[in-house]
C-alpha cells in the first residue's frame, strides 16, 4: 500500500489487515504487508505537511508488532538520491527483490482505495502496474467504481477490478481530516483516528499546527 501517510490513521492499518486477511482466506501461503510512504504524489500540488522522517515514524509506531507488516521507505530514499518515485517503479523493484531472494512464485497485490482506483488510468504505465500486481480495492468516499472505471479500460481488465474489489464497510476517515482537526488544535477530535503513540507524537512534535 501506498500513500502520503501524513499521518498514517486507522483506516489505513484497517485497509491493510483486512486485505491480507482475505488473501489468507485464499490459503495460497503467508501474506506481508509493505506500507510504502510516497515522497509526493504526483498528483497533490503540495509537498506532505510533515517530514519524511516523521511520517516515517509514525507509519512504523501504529504497525509496531502487527505481524508480517513492515514499512519500506523505497520511494523516499530513492527521491532523496534525486529521483522521481512512481507506482511502476516502485513494484518493478519490488519484483526484483523478491526474484533475487528466491520468492519468484510470490504474488504482489497492490492495496488502494477507490478514489485513488478511480484515477487510476492516469497513472504512469497503468496496465503496465496492473500485469505486476492485482489490485485490492477498498470503498471510499461513496465512490461508485464500477461507474468511475467504465470507460477507461477494457473488459478483461474491468473483471480485474471487480475481482478486487473488497467487500468491507468504509471507515470515513482521511489524513485531512486529522490535519485539519490538529490545525484547529482539537486533540480530541482526532483521537478516535489514530493510533495513540501517533496521536502523542504529533502532540510532542507540534506537527500540524496552523
Ligand atoms: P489525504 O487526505 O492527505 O489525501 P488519505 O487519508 O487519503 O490522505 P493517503 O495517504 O492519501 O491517505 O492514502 C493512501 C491510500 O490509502 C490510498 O489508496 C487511499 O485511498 C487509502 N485510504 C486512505 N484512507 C482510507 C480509509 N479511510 N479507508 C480505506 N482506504 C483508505
Ligand atoms: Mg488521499
Amino acid at each position: 500500500m501506498g500513500g502520503s501517510f501524513d499521518p498514517v490513521h486507522v483506516g489505513h492499518v484497517r485497509f491493510g489487515t483486512l486485505a491480507c486477511g482475505e488473501l489468507d482466506k485464499r490459503g495460497t501461503g503467508p501474506t506481508w504487508l509493505a506500507l510504502a510512504p510516497a515522497a509526493r504524489s504526483p498528483f497533490k500540488a503540495a509537498r506532505p505537511a510533515a517530514s519524511d522522517a516523521d511520517r516515517v515514524h509514525m507509519l512504523r509506531l501504529a504497525t509496531e508488532g502487527l505481524p508480517n507488516t513492515r514499512v519500506w521507505t523505497d520511494e523516499l530514499d530513492r527521491a532523496a538520491a534525486g529521483e522521481p518515485s512512481y507506482t511502476i517503479d516502485t513494484l518493478r523493484r519490488a519484483r526484483q527483490w523478491l526474484d533475487m531472494h528466491g520468492n519468484a512464485g510470490t504474488k504482489l497485490h497492490l492495496l488502494i482505495g477507490a478514489d485513488q482506483a478511480a484515477a487510476f488510468h492516469r497513472w504512469r504505465e497503468a496496465p503496465e502496474i496492473l500485469k505486476l500486481a492485482s489490485p485490492l480495492v477498498v470503498g471510499r468516499e461513496s465512490v461508485n467504481l464500477e461507474r468511475e472505471l467504465a470507460g477507461h479500460w477494457d473488459e478483461a481488465t474491468m473483471k480485474v477490478w471487480c475481482a478486487g474489489l473488497l467487500q468491507i464497510p468504509e471507515l470515513p476517515i482521511s489524513s485531512t481530516m486529522v490535519r485539519e482537526a490538529i490545525a484547529a488544535g482539537d486533540y480530541e477530535r482526532a483521537r478516535p483516528w489514530l493510533h495513540p503513540l501517533v496521536l502523542d507524537y504529533i502532540r510532542e512534535r507540534h506537527l500540524y499546527h496552523a
